[in-house]
């Protein structure tokens, strides 16, 4: 059951929400097609979209013109299958068992190999046309360079030979030497395509390019170094609801282990809100939200399913009104130190994603 629909519809929406700026995650896309120059932009979506709801995402990246979708798992890829061309979805995780490559056939979605184990189960079920993905220096999936030769790739149908970058947000000599070994693999076999850039990789360079490029991250105003900076635009806006105003005499504490004391009197609001749900202990003490253009502090811990904010700036709000959590992921990871994919994948299920 998707996190975007309660099983009974009759149930009212929960007092948790993400919101999708749609035209800035299309202008994202369009930013990001735009600098992978002759390339062709795809688009990361496993992962729920990075977090963002997959469906709505990818209906978006659709309608902005994206016509290759990449996701980790088969299951990811069954529930985008309806709203686009199955053969432009990609599984990077590949066939583990005969079910997997059974499934590719029969629904048309294509799976990424990445060994010679899969190679062969791809050719047992009846093959056709696939990706290949091969390890140019990150040693995570995919084939090493030393079984490029292998006879049990001859005719093999590759639509996309893919590598991936281990450190493109970084100025690291391991980029040119994977750039260097990725060209390696595309002389050796043929393919239709070529593809090698994740989102920080589309700013190496038109070398870096190929036929297509793999953005994530910046898709979802994530930006990974700063020549994207410019480029991207927020894209996700966590909202909660207050449950309730309270009032604090001087000394009274809040929430777990009482680690804020109020110094004087004042009003707090409880929100919709806790670690469970993504926004994680790491922002206790730290965090923000804004209410009607007030910017109104975290206090105290963070807890499962609520966090404490100061109303001091905002004394008209009450419970029902909606807070927009502070959560612009580049200020968001120096605030917490958490990666900006983190912050992302991380939101919870019970936040709507309508
Ligand atoms: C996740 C992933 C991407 C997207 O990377 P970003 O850094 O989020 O742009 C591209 N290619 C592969 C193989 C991936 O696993």
């Amino acid at each position: 059951m998707p996190a975007d629909r309660a099983s009974d519809p009759s149930c009212p929406p929960p007092p948790l929400r993400l919101t999708l700026d749609r035209e800035a995650l299309a202008a994202n896309w369009r930013a990001l097609d735009r600098l992978s120059g002759t390339a062709q932009a795809g688009a990361a979506v496993k992962a729920d979209g990075y977090g963002t709801g997959a469906r709505r995402a990818v209906a978006t990246l659709a309608d902005a013109g994206c016509g290759d979708f990449f996701v980790a798992h088969w299951a990811e890829a069954a529930t985008i299958a309806d709203l686009v061309d199955p053969a432009s979805i990609a599984v990077l995780h590949g066939p583990l068992t005969r079910a997997d490559a059974d499934w590719a056939r029969a629904s048309g979605v294509r799976p990424v190999l990445n060994s010679l184990g899969q190679v062969q189960r791809w050719r047992e079920c009846g093959g056709g046309s696939c990706h290949l993905m091969v390890d140019s220096g990150i040693n995570r999936l995919g084939l090493p360079l030393s079984d490029l030769g292998d006879p049990a790739l001859d005719g093999l149908e590759i639509d996309i030979l893919l590598s991936h970058l281990a450190s493109a947000e970084e100025d690291t000599p391991l980029n040119a030497r994977q750039l260097g070994r990725w060209q390696d693999a595309r002389r050796a076999l043929p393919h239709r395509r070529a593809s090698l850039a994740n989102s920080a990789g589309i700013a190496l360079g038109s070398a870096y390019h190929g036929d297509v490029t793999r953005p994530g991250l910046a898709l979802y105003g994530g930006v990974p170094c700063a020549a994207l900076a410019d480029h991207i635009r927020p894209v996700i806006r966590p909202q909660a609801a207050i449950l309730q105003v309270r009032h604090l005499a001087a000394g009274d504490s809040v929430g777990y282990n009482a680690t804020f004391v109020a110094p004087a009197a004042m009003t707090v609001g409880v929100i919709a809100l806790g670690y469970a749900d993504g926004y994680l202990r790491a922002w206790s003490g730290k965090g923000s939200v804004t209410l009607g253009g007030a910017r109104l502090p975290v206090l105290g811990r963070v807890s499962m399913d609520m966090t404490v904010i100061d109303l001091a700036r905002a004394p008209e709000a009450r419970e029902g009104d909606w807070v927009t959590v502070d959560y612009d992921l580049p200020d968001a990871a120096r605030i917490t130190g958490l990666s900006q994919y983190e912050l992302l994948t991380t939101l919870g299920a019970r936040l709507a994603r309508p």
